[in-house]
């Protein structure tokens, strides 16, 4: 008999926590319980990954009857009804919030729907009053949107907020120029949506590739964002009148969601910018970043060392200081993406519940920006290759044989950063649609160590827009 009541107590229940829980017990038989406070799935599933790409979808469909008439289809452009779309991807939310709940119980793991904190190594309270110990305790809590430390920044939202609109608002200004500030131009824009969006800095994206984010900005505005770089939000305030322009865009009244956040439906929002400009919006969306969920679960008091923007410290094993108990995912703010969350939860499982010690591999994870058009990336950017060592660019731009056909002005990139010193290819940069499908192939490449020569000698697949990739002769500098 254990002195614990559990081998595994799961604080979390997003993708990082379920997967661990669920391996931990379905594969070793280990006995695991798991918290969760909210909705089973976490930030990917409820509010993140899954509903924004939803929206992508939707979002891309606005010129496909304008793109058809192009390839000579007889088709009328038709209106977007957000709370037709909001109805199918509630009830998608809900089944998929359902089998996560069901693999939990398939693999004979406990729930108890209910917020967790620690109250010593091996003790975890519950927000019922219950207290649970553990030999093990795995902090999967991720993390939360951030507004800026500005006067009424309550008025506005974040995305936790944008899935739950009664209806769209007709004008929205998004600060930032991160993942979630240009996704969400992209996708509102798509949806008929007046979008402004202000960033601070000099170029959208910051940290990727300066051509990519070049040519993803150039086609932001192309299609129709108001982007204003070196920009930022000075004071906002709300006169609590009706709004001038106020019709909403879609079926019913804007304002659901802003009234979560503490905002009121219809009401105009005043924003004054660092270029002086006075604008009003219907609504104001900081994409201005995120912050990891630690407040408050008595991590301190345990001797558990958190950073300054809150994110629990841990080794390559997920190991805080206190050797009981580990944390995964966004909490840890090492590489916030899903699919890093769930490596870590199995690197967890395979340590501590299969002896077989796997620290997570960080190195060349290829990622997506959901922008119109897409971004995939994997490895260095130009700029990080050159002041780490002598390379070689190779590059190239074009309009794709399917948006020339139909006079539509999008240009994709295709770009490689190969070492001089050994060949191998140290970053891929694609900007096109379906970029987020296409790097996940090239990831595999770039992973095994492939070299400019492995990219030559396979054959192009013709005609696409990635055979490129593959037939790029001639750097177009060398640094
Ligand atoms: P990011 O950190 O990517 O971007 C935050 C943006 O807000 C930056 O442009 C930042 O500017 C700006 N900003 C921060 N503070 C302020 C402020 N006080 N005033 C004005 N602007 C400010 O965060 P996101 O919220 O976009 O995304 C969080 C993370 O979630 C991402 O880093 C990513 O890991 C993950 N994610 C991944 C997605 C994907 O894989 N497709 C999609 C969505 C999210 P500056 O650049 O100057 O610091």
């Amino acid at each position: 008999m254990s002195e614990f009541d559990y081998d595994l107590f799961v604080i979390g229940g997003g993708s990082g926590g379920v997967r661990a829980a669920r391996v931990a017990a379905g594969e070793t038989g280990a006995k695991v319980a798991l918290a969760e406070e909210d909705r089973y799935g976490g930030t990917c599933v409820i509010r993140g990954c899954v509903p924004k790409k939803l929206m992508v979808f939707a979002s891309e469909y606005r010129h496909a009857a304008k793109e058809a008439r192009a390839y000579g289809w007889d088709m009328a452009d038709g209106d977007f009804h957000w709370d037709r779309f909001k109805g199918k991807l509630e009830a998608e939310l809900d089944r998929l919030e359902g089998v996560y709940r069901k693999l939990l119980a398939g693999s004979g793991v406990e729930t108890f729907d209910a917020r967790a904190k620690l109250k010593d190594a091996h003790t975890v309270e519950l927000s019922t009053g219950e207290t649970k110990t553990a030999k093990h305790i795995l902090i999967a809590t991720g993390g939360r949107p951030v507004r800026p430390d500005l006067p009424n920044a309550d008025l506005g939202m974040v995305s936790d907020d944008i899935f739950h609109l009664k209806a769209l608002p007709k004008r929205v200004l998004i600060i930032g120029g991160g993942y979630i500030a240009c996704e969400f131009a992209c996708i509102l824009n798509g949806l008929g949506v007046e979008v402004t969006q202000y960033y601070r800095g000099a170029q959208i994206l910051r940290g990727f590739d300066d051509e990519a984010r070049g040519l993803i900005a150039e086609s932001m505005k192309q299609s129709g964002v108001d982007l204003h770089l070196g920009t930022d939000i000075v004071e906002m305030h709300s006169d609590g009148g009706d709004s001038d322009l106020a019709s909403p865009v879609g079926d019913a009244q804007y304002g659901a969601a802003a009234q979560s956040a503490g905002h009121e439906a219809g009401k105009p929002i005043h924003v004054k910018a660092t270029n002086g400009e006075t604008r009003v919006f219907d609504a104001v969306f900081f994409a201005t970043g995120r912050k990891p969920n630690s407040d408050n679960m008595g991590l301190e008091s345990l001797g558990i060392e958190v950073g300054r923007k809150g994110e629990i410290k841990v080794d390559e094993y997920s190991q805080t200081k206190v050797p009981s108990v580990y944390a995964i995912g966004d909490v840890t703010d090492r590489v916030n993406l899903t699919p890093v969350a769930i490596r870590e939860g199995m690197a967890f499982v395979e340590t501590v519940f299969k002896g077989n010690p796997t620290a997570v591999d960080h190195d060349l994870i290829p990622s997506a920006v959901f922008t119109q058009p897409e971004f995939g990336t994997v490895g260095l950017s130009e700029e990080q290759a050159r002041a780490q060592e002598e390379i070689e660019v190779y590059c190239t731009s074009f309009r794709p044989m399917q948006t020339a056909f139909a006079e539509g002005e999008g240009r994709v990139l295709m770009k490689l950063i190969v070492s001089k010193a050994n060949r191998t290819i140290l970053g891929c940069h694609i900007v096109a649609p379906g970029a987020g499908e296409l790097i996940q192939m090239v990831g595999i490449a770039v992973k095994m160590g492939a070299t400019k020569e492995d990219f030559d000698r396979t054959v192009a697949v013709h005609p696409t827009m990635s055979e490129e990739l593959v037939t790029m002769r001639n750097p177009v500098r060398t640094a």
